[in-house]
């Protein structure tokens, strides 16, 4: 071996021990604590060794089964041992109970790579009640006002809503779900935050298996048990029916369902939704796939239309076209394709069909309509009276006049004639001067006082027009 070659060789080897030296050089975590306060945070406490060459220091969050990681930027305390420390907010509606939420925290080094301490998990919970629970074979039912017979009452009502629902659709469910019932309103508002509706007296989520629900255990609530608990189990049944990550079913067909396994087609929807079709005030069913209008007459109306459409779909279709075109969309087709593979027609027919049913046709859209006037700062109300000189009004007049000298001595009729009039006198003037000159006599004597006063009226005039402001403004 040369010289040089060995040279180079060990210059390798340092090379190497040193790049193996960096990459050893990790940051090394203790083990993670978390502390949930319901509707305040989530406290993430973890000690770490931080190496040289941190470049960034984040915490992580993920919730339920989202695939998504939440990142905020934490301090950069620099090298050595630390506590790092990270609160996720948690304000009403922002995650909801019964929610495992993962959180860590990640160090990004300057050459760009990234190391996730180990994480710790906590079950986000409503811990302000004590919770009774009864479990059956898939539900498990949460109450905290009432008897143990009001909590058996809501588990068989739930066990055979889930069943009935299962049967229907032909969807086996095997996780179990979870079903909190709030006696009181306050508290189950709380839950929902300030984005939802607050005419919903339910809500189901998929996602995590939970429903919730606002049912006081009173004798009057009791028919009411036995709609609200079947109606969200419907909607989780329905949400595995037709899972799919590209598009959701119309939700119409969600709610309409749910009403109609709950409830039925009921005599009260059927008049509201004759009576408004009578009216001509139909609600298209594509006006119904996204949310829900929010005035509480339309609100109750899409759902008595939601079931209305339902009912007309198995009368005509039957029920088994019904359930072939929800499952279908756990395949993640478009409306119209399922609709058309299901039904042999696509929305629009569909559509078409149930209206003719209800002995109406097509409704005339209602908008878009031009926005009404709105409301015009007290300042704008005298614009109209000064569109000769907009911008004007707001500055004082002299100041204006005294802005621009000259510009309004000139171009005034009454400036022009005064201008004239000096022309003629000068030239008169000269004139006499030249005809004494040419006599004799003496230049100065009568022929000054006449100018001055022509001159001293103008000036008289031209001061006031300017004090008057814009009165005598030109043109
Ligand atoms: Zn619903």
């Amino acid at each position: 071996m040369s010289r040089t070659a060995s040279a180079l060789a060990l210059a390798l080897v340092l090379v190497a021990a040193l790049a193996s030296g960096v990459a050893a050089a990790e940051p090394t975590f203790g083990k993670a604590t978390v502390s949930a306060t319901f509707l305040d945070g989530i406290k993430l406490e973890q000690r770490v060794s931080l190496p040289s060459g941190v470049h960034r220091v984040e915490a992580y969050v993920r919730e339920g089964s989202d695939a998504h990681t939440f990142l905020a930027d934490v301090a950069n305390p620099g090298t050595g041992d630390h506590l790092l420390t990270y609160t996720f907010e948690t304000p009403a509606g922002s995650i909801y109970p019964n929610t495992h939420v993962q959180l860590g925290f990640r160090v990004t080094f300057d050459d760009g790579h990234v190391v996730d301490g180990p994480p710790e998990t906590v079950l986000y919970e409503d811990d302000r009640f004590a919770w009774a629970t009864l479990q059956g074979d898939l539900v498990r039912v949460h109450w905290y006002q009432g008897d143990e017979a009001f909590g058996r009452r809501a588990l068989a009502i739930g066990e055979k809503a889930v069943k009935d629902a299962s049967d229907l659709l032909g969807v086996t469910e095997t996780e179990p779900i979870d079903y909190f019932i709030y006696a009181d309103t306050k508290p189950f508002y709380d839950v929902l935050g300030p984005a939802l509706r607050e005419n919903v007296g339910g809500i189901a989520l998929p996602e995590i298996r939970t429903l919730f629900a606002n049912i006081p255990p009173s004798a009057e609530s009791e028919s009411w048990v036995g709609i609200v608990i079947p109606h969200e189990l419907t909607h989780l049944v329905f949400g595995t029916a037709t899972n799919n990550p590209f598009h959701d079913p119309p939700h119409w067909l969600n709610e309409g369902l749910a009403v109609y396994l709950s409830e039925g087609y009921s005599t009260s929807a059927r008049r509201n939704v004759e009576r408004t079709a009578r009216a001509g005030e139909i609600m298209p069913l594509r006006a119904l796939v996204g949310q829900f209008p929010t005035t509480a007459d339309r609100f109750g109306l899409a759902y008595d239309e939601s079931v209305s459409a339902i009912d007309y779909l198995i009368r005509t279709h039957g029920q088994e076209a019904l359930v072939t075109l929800i499952r279908s969309y756990a395949g993640g087709v478009s409306d119209d394709a399922a609709f058309s593979a299901a039904l042999g027609v696509d929305v629009a027919g569909f559509e078409a069909g149930w209206l003719a049913d209800l002995g109406i046709s097509e409704p005339v859209p209602f908008g878009p309509r031009p926005a009404p006037p709105g409301p015009l700062p007290p300042d704008w109300a005298a614009a109209p009276a000064q569109t000769a000189n907009p911008g004007a009004s707001g500055l004082p007049a002299p100041t204006f006049r005294a802005t621009t000298p000259g510009a309004g001595d000139v171009s005034g009729p009454v400036t022009i004639a005064v201008l004239a009039l000096l022309a003629v006198l000068l030239a008169v003037g000269l004139l006499v001067v030249a005809r004494r000159l040419s006599q004799g006599e003496p230049l100065l004597a009568p022929a000054v006082p006449t100018v001055p006063t022509a001159v001293d009226d103008d000036d008289a005039d031209r001061d006031a027009a300017a004090a008057g402001g814009e009165d005598d403004r030109p043109q």
